[in-house]
C-alpha cells in the first residue's frame, strides 16, 4: 500500500514538475523614455490619460518608491538589463554612436536579461530603442536577443518619411552639419536588415510587439518593449494630437499625444495576452528609464525635485508597476524602495536561471516582497553615481544623501516627510549623514575607476568643433570663389 502511495506521489511530482516546465512564465518589460513621474494616471496625472498603463498598476502592484540606477537613458538601461550597478563595468555615460568602437556599449562579459534567460529556454525580443552599442558585436542579435525590431541609437524620428538612411555610416558620411542627427533618421532594423515602414513609429513598435507575442506564445518568451516615446523630438500624429485637445496647444499636448500612442500600444499588448490566454502566465513590468526632462519635453515630475540628469528624486524616481494576475497582488501599493536592477533578479529567481558568481546581481527577486512572504525591505540601501559630474547619492530607509564632490556640497533629506527635498538636514543630522557618506564611499570603491568609453556629450563637443571647422572651410571656399 505504502509503496503504491509512494509511487503515486512520485508520479504526481514528475507530472507537476513537467507542467511547471511547460508553464515557465513569460516576461514583458515595457519601458518608456523620459516620461515624468506624475505623467501616468496611476500617479495622479490629471491631463494625461493612461487607462491601459494604469491597468498594469491597478491589476497589479504599484511602486511608490521605484527607482532606476541612473538619471539618463544609456546607463539606466545598462543597469536594468544586467541587474547590476552599471558603474561596476564603467557604463557611466550615454555611449556615442560609433560602429567601429567595441568599447562604446555593453561589455561582452556582462550578461543581459536575454543572455541570462536563453539557457533556460526563453526566446527574447527587443522592440524599439537599443542604445547599448552600435559595433556589430554589440547589437541585439549578438546579445541573446533572437529578435530585434527597432534602432540602435538613443532616440529616433517618429514619422516614416523622415527615416531615410540605410545605416549609421551613411548618415555619418553626410556633411558634418547633418551627421549629428543622422542616426535618428536611419530606417528601422529587423534583426540585421533595414526595413521600410509606414506607420508612426510608436504604432510600428506596438504592432511588432503584438506580432512577436502571437508568434512565440507557445514557448516562454521575454519581450523588452523599449519605446523611445516620449523622448524628443516631440512629434505626434494627428490622431493622437486630436485625442489631447483638452490640453492647450503646444509642447505639453504633443508630449501627451506621444504617451497616448504608447498607452494604446500597451492596451494592444494586454489585449493580445488576454486573447491568447496568456494573462495568468505573463509577468509585465512598466517603468520609465529616468525622470522627465521637464523643460525639454514638457514632462511633469510632480512633487519630485529636479529632472532627468539629476540625483534629486526627479531624475531617478520613476513611474513603476508590475502585473501578474493571480501571482502579484492586485490593487496594491508597495512603499519600500525597489529598483530597475530587481527586474533581472526577479526573472532569474522565477526560472532558476544561473547567475555567474563573478558577476553577482545588485537586484533582488521582488516576488516574495510583493506577495508579503518577506516583510523586510528589498534593499537596505540604494546608490547612484554620476562620474563626470562627481555626484554620488544613496537612500537608506527614509534618508537620502547626495554629495556633490566638485564643491563638497552635502545634502540629506528625510523622504518620508520631505519627498520634494526642500529641507537639507545635513547640519542637524550630522551623524546620519557621515555614516551614509561612508557607505557611499565604500560602494564607489567597488566600481570601475573610470568610464569604459567616451560619452555622447564628449562626442558632441568634438562634433561641434568639426562643424565649426567645416563651416569655416565652406566660407573660405565661397570667398575664394568670389575673389576669382
Ligand atoms: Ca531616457
Amino acid at each position: 500500500m505504502n509503496t503504491i502511495k509512494q509511487l503515486l506521489t512520485i508520479g504526481l511530482l514528475i507530472t507537476s514538475s513537467q507542467i511547471f516546465a511547460a508553464q515557465q512564465p513569460n516576461f514583458i518589460v515595457i519601458l518608456t523614455d523620459d516620461q515624468g513621474y506624475a505623467d501616468v494616471g496611476f500617479n495622479g496625472s490629471k491631463d494625461i490619460r493612461t487607462p491601459n498603463i494604469d491597468r498594469i498598476a491597478n491589476e497589479g502592484t504599484k511602486f511608490n518608491n521605484g527607482y532606476v540606477s541612473y538619471a539618463v537613458c544609456g546607463p539606466s538601461r545598462a543597469g536594468l538589463l544586467t541587474g547590476r550597478y552599471q558603474g561596476r563595468f564603467g557604463f557611466d555615460r550615454n555611449p556615442h554612436m560609433d560602429p567601429t568602437d567595441i568599447k562604446s556599449g555593453m561589455p561582452l562579459e556582462e550578461k543581459m536579461i536575454s543572455e541570462v534567460l536563453k539557457p533556460v529556454g526563453y526566446t527574447s525580443s527587443i522592440i524599439g530603442k537599443w542604445h547599448m552599442g552600435s559595433h556589430p558585436e554589440l547589437t541585439p542579435n549578438k546579445r541573446g536577443f533572437d529578435h530585434f525590431y527597432g534602432f540602435l541609437a538613443g532616440g529616433h524620428q517618429y514619422f516614416p518619411q523622415d527615416l531615410i538612411y540605410k545605416d549609421i555610416a551613411e548618415g555619418l558620411t553626410q556633411s558634418p552639419d547633418k551627421a549629428w542627427t543622422s542616426w535618428y533618421r536611419t530606417k528601422l532594423l529587423e534583426n540585421d536588415k533595414r526595413v521600410e515602414t509606414t506607420q508612426y513609429l510608436t504604432d510600428e513598435l506596438s504592432t511588432s510587439a503584438v506580432e512577436f507575442i502571437k508568434r512565440e506564445h507557445d514557448n516562454p518568451f521575454f519581450l523588452y518593449l523599449s519605446y523611445n516615446a516620449p523622448h524628443t523630438p516631440l512629434q505626434a500624429s494627428k490622431e493622437y494630437l486630436d485625442r489631447n485637445k483638452h490640453i492647450p496647444k503646444g509642447k505639453r499636448r504633443t508630449y501627451a499625444a506621444m504617451i497616448t500612442a504608447v498607452d494604446d500600444g500597451v492596451g494592444r499588448v494586454l489585449a493580445t495576452l488576454d486573447e491568447l490566454g496568456l494573462d495568468d502566465n505573463t509577468l509585465v513590468f512598466f517603468l520609465s528609464d529616468n525622470g522627465g526632462p521637464e523643460s525639454k519635453n514638457a514632462s511633469d515630475n510632480g512633487e519630485l525635485r529636479g529632472h532627468k540628469g539629476d540625483y534629486f528624486e526627479g531624475g531617478i524616481h520613476v513611474p513603476f508597476a508590475m502585473r501578474w494576475p493571480g501571482k502579484v497582488p492586485a490593487g496594491q501599493t508597495y512603499n519600500n524602495s525597489v529598483s530597475s536592477l530587481d527586474i533581472l533578479a526577479t526573472f532569474a529567481g522565477l526560472t532558476n536561471a544561473p547567475i555567474a558568481k563573478e558577476r553577482p546581481l545588485d537586484g533582488v527577486n521582488l516576488m516574495p516582497y510583493v506577495t508579503g512572504e518577506n516583510t523586510s525591505q528589498p534593499h537596505e540601501i540604494l546608490f547612484w553615481r554620476n562620474f563626470d559630474k562627481g555626484i554620488v547619492a544613496a537612500r537608506r530607509d527614509n534618508n537620502k544623501t547626495i554629495l556633490f564632490k566638485k564643491n563638497d556640497q552635502k545634502h540629506l533629506y528625510d523622504l518620508d516627510k520631505d519627498l520634494s527635498e526642500t529641507t537639507n538636514l545635513v547640519k542637524t543630522k550630522t551623524e546620519t549623514y557621515s555614516k551614509q557618506q561612508g557607505e557611499m564611499a565604500a560602494w564607489e570603491n567597488e566600481l570601475a575607476d573610470e568610464p569604459a568609453f567616451t560619452g555622447l556629450i564628449m562626442a558632441k563637443k568634438e562634433h561641434k568643433k568639426a562643424l565649426a571647422e567645416y563651416k569655416k572651410q565652406k566660407k573660405n571656399k565661397k570667398q575664394e570663389k568670389s575673389n576669382d
